[in-house]
């Protein structure tokens, strides 16, 4: 099956290498029907390289760029929107919620920056119980709704990125999964669409997409809906991994995959 197109993608107007246009010039190339931004919120708890007017920039940006090449490939104006960040997210074409930060005692703690980092926050917050660390994540992440509205889930389990490196917890155990299938089917009934992120791949984090498998079948039988992306940072990485994505999708019991059109997201087969 060809792969139509990628709206988890960074730029240089956050923590992303490229220019927006060459991102929509790689899409082209590659025979994309669309290409979708998703800049990081910049907000009062995030220190995301973003330039002064850095958001309003990439606004302007994005949206010249739908005039240019409008003809040739559908744009979209999105956001990647952490949870907690308050920020009016009415200039967007669709909303990515995700969730990089736990919020907890009055403060706000990243948890995915590297191996070190992980293993700091657990050590210091949870006292070494890397599980007590899943359960919250997913406890926080299953409120999503009440916090922002959302139109797809990004990197549901992000919290095992760093996990093939280093296990802080069992993410294929009976507890852990118990806790990460509660916040699934809170989740589905408000934000239905649920993101396979190759990212952690291509940046050489993780030999397989996230979610990870047990995880993807628990979103079918749920009923969820997915859309494929790389998190791209680099437009080298832009359709990373996607065929046998695709096929990892398809084997978890999926018969078909959503893309984003202007009229909002659309099933595609799988076959
Ligand atoms: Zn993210
Ligand atoms: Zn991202």
């Amino acid at each position: 099956m060809k792969y139509l197109q990628n709206i988890h993608t960074h730029t240089y107007y956050c923590d992303g290498k490229d220019a927006p246009e060459d991102l929509v010039k790689e899409a082209i190339r590659l025979g994309l029907n669309a290409i979708g931004f998703s800049a990081h919120s910049a907000s009062y708890y995030s220190d995301y390289p973003l330039p002064p007017n850095g958001t309003e920039n990439y606004i302007k940006e994005v949206n010249r760029l739908k005039g240019v090449y409008g003809d040739q490939i559908d744009i979209f104006l999105g956001f990647e929107y952490d949870m907690y960040c308050g920020i009016d997210t009415s200039p967007f074409d669709y909303v990515l919620g995700a969730m990089h930060y736990l919020y907890m005692n009055g403060t706000f703690i990243p948890f995915d920056r590297d191996i070190a980092n992980m293993e700091l926050q657990i050590n210091t917050h949870f006292g070494g119980d890397g599980m007590a660390f899943a359960k919250r994540y997913y406890k926080e992440l299953a409120d999503m709704p009440r916090h922002i509205k959302a139109d797809a889930v990004a990197h549901f389990d992000t919290i095992t990125k760093l996990c093939e490196k280093k296990r802080f917890f069992d993410y294929e155990c009976r507890e852990y999964l118990d806790a990460a299938f509660e916040a699934i089917h809170a989740l589905v009934e408000k934000i239905p669409v649920f993101e396979v992120n190759t990212g952690a791949m291509s940046r050489g984090y993780r030999t397989v997409p996230y979610p990870t498998a047990p995880i993807l079948r628990e979103m079918q039988r749920a009923g969820a809906h997915l859309i494929l992306t790389s998190d791209c940072h680099d437009l080298r990485t832009l359709t990373y991994a996607f065929p046998e994505t695709l096929e990892l999708i398809r084997s978890c019991g999926f018969g078909e995959i959503y893309y984003l059109t202007k009229s909002g997201f659309k099933a595609v087969p799988l076959y």
